[in-house]
């Protein structure tokens, strides 16, 4: 059994989920075992979010808690968003964090855990006299051996370690880093890269359903949010990449997809012949969609986000075309109204919004559609904050997520005047939610007497019901008759016998 462990907890989007599955099979294939608790680990990581304030403030609590930790000589690490927007600052706020990497930066991973793995046993080396006599810093770690330790750290500008390392003796006279180590390894300057974090290594947590990464990060750039700061610049993998992945995990048995990027329909495929020349040529985001419902054995693909500016009828040809693909788009709005939209510079109005909803709505099936959106962004009036409530009615949602406006970092709405309180921010954002919820009782209660295909998620033994996901992406509790044990991860026709405002009810036909 590996001597290393780590215990890495995630924070945020699928986006994250996902990367955090990619960077624990990286860590399990550079010998580390993931445990489940702080407790049992040598290294504990944050994967970040800095959406939202609330989410950063997560993070800073979570390090707080590690002063606890400190003496055991555990290892701290700081990734994604937080770590790229905060970057060496974090090491004032949390001096005992030895790494921090943005996600643009994980495809350097294995090297960064190698440099500070070196460092820390360089820290070791160090006698604790003479740090206790005030020696200089420690040397960086010494040049790396064929598959052994790193490049002379700290050499590569895109990569920098700082080991002004202190050691102390432990109870039993072991060595091991004191609160005084300063290992510092950080990966923060590749937001310019080109390049995807692709790896062999991606542990997934489901072993029927999983997430493929065919875009990272943004070029938008709204103005309330910090994803193309902290994610870098817009970059797609080769859809010949994407499906491999995808014909691999259908081999494994995953018979769902979804395709993961923060804006999956401006896709561009940056390898193959020019587009339309054969069919090797280059895909678009709706053609690569429908090859990989067309791998055998995929039974559901599904994507998100979709930005409405890029969102093409071609998506919704490819719904109509290929079964597989699932019958929900995930659209977020933000706001419903242009003068609002202009200001978060979403680069569509409200009525270009509503063409596109009105093209998911003329699909030979019904797509269920659910969006994000934003309230009290500054200067957003009584008004504005009504065509966004009226635009609710009028699309008719299966599921909305709405934030309240949270001033970010660097973003350009931080300079916008016109701030709204954060009570009338909460106002709004309850007034909203009660009316989402209006609506979906009424949508959901179309589905009694229907029947559903949903694939089996697992049971809750309490309530003696299975749970499982529609096409929708509805959520689907159902019982099974006496003899009858659905299996997790198998599909099964539900007759849908009640609905609440999130999910539905029913039996298992047999
Ligand atoms: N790329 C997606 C898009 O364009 O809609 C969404 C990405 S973001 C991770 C998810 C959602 O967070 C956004 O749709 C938006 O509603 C919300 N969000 C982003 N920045 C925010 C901010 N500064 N304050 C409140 N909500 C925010
Ligand atoms: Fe953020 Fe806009 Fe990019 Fe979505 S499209 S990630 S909201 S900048």
């Amino acid at each position: 059994m590996s001597s290393k462990t780590f215990y890495l907890e995630t924070f945020g989007c699928q986006m994250n989920v996902h990367d955090s599955e990619k960077v624990v099979g990286t860590l399990v294939s550079e010998g580390y075992r993931q445990v489940e608790t702080v407790e049992e680990a040598d290294l504990v990581l944050y994967n970040t979010c800095s959406i939202r304030d609330k989410a950063e403030q997560k993070v800073f609590n979570r390090l707080s808690d590690y002063k606890k930790y400190k003496k055991q000589g555990k290892t701290f690490g700081v990734l994604g968003c937080v770590a790229q927007q905060e970057g060496e600052k974090i090491f004032e706020r949390a001096p005992y964090v030895s790494l921090v990497a943005g996600s643009a930066s994980y495809r350097r991973l294995p090297e960064m855990l190698r440099q500070l793995e070196a460092a820390e046993s360089a820290a070791r080396e160090i006698p604790f006299d003479r740090l206790r006599a005030g020696s200089p810093p420690a040397a960086a770690p010494p040049p790396a051996k064929a598959g052994g330790l790193p490049e002379n750290a700290g050499l590569r500008d895109d990569a920098s370690v700082v080991a002004t390392a202190g050691t102390s003796a432990g109870k039993s006279g072991s060595r091991k880093p004191a609160a005084e180590s300063l290992i510092r390894i950080t990966g923060l300057d590749d937001r310019e890269t080109d390049e995807c974090f692709e790896t062999e290594f991606t542990a997934r947590s489901n072993p029927h359903r999983g997430y493929i990464t065919i875009i990272e990060g943004c070029d938008k750039f709204c103005s309330y949010c910090v994803v193309p700061y902290t994610r870098g610049k817009e970059r797609s993998r080769t859809s010949e990449s994407v499906l491999a992945e995808a014909r691999q995990m259908a081999d494994l048995g995953y018979t769902e997809i979804q395709l993961l990027g923060q804006n999956v329909n401006s896709y561009k495929d940056p390898e193959g012949k020019p587009a339309g020349s054969n069919k090797n040529s280059r895909k678009t985001f709706a053609e690569l969609l429908a090859a990989v419902g067309e791998v055998p054995g995929i039974r559901r693909v599904r994507f998100t986000t979709s930005h409405p500016r890029d969102f093409g009828r071609d998506i919704v040809d490819a719904i109509d075309a290929v079964p597989t693909l699932c019958d929900h788009v995930h659209l977020p709005v933000q706001s419903g109204s242009t003068r609002v939209l202009d200001a978060m510079q979403r680069l569509y109005t409200r009525d270009q919004y509503l063409e596109r909803i009105a093209w998911m709505k003329a699909a030979k099936r019904e797509i269920s559609i659910t969006t994000d959106v934003i309230v009290g962004f500054p200067g957003e009036t009584e008004s504005d904050f009504a065509a966004t409530l009226d635009l609710l009615e009028e699309v008719g949602y299966d599921a909305v997520f709405a934030f309240k406006y949270s001033p970010r970092p660097n973003t350009p709405s931080l300079k916008l005047d016109d701030a709204i309180p954060d009570e009338e921010k909460a106002r709004r954002l309850e007034v909203l939610m009660a009316k989402q919820r209006e609506i979906q009782i009424a949508s959901y209660k179309r589905y009694i007497g229907t029947h559903c295909e949903v694939m089996v998620e697992g049971k809750n033994e309490a309530r003696a019901q299975y749970s499982g996901r529609t096409s929708h992406n509805k959520t689907l509790n159902f019982t099974a008759p006496a003899g009858a044990s659905p299996k997790t991860g198998s599909y099964a026709s539900i007759l849908v016998t009640g609905s609440f405002p999130n999910s539905l009810l029913g039996e298992l036909v047999v």
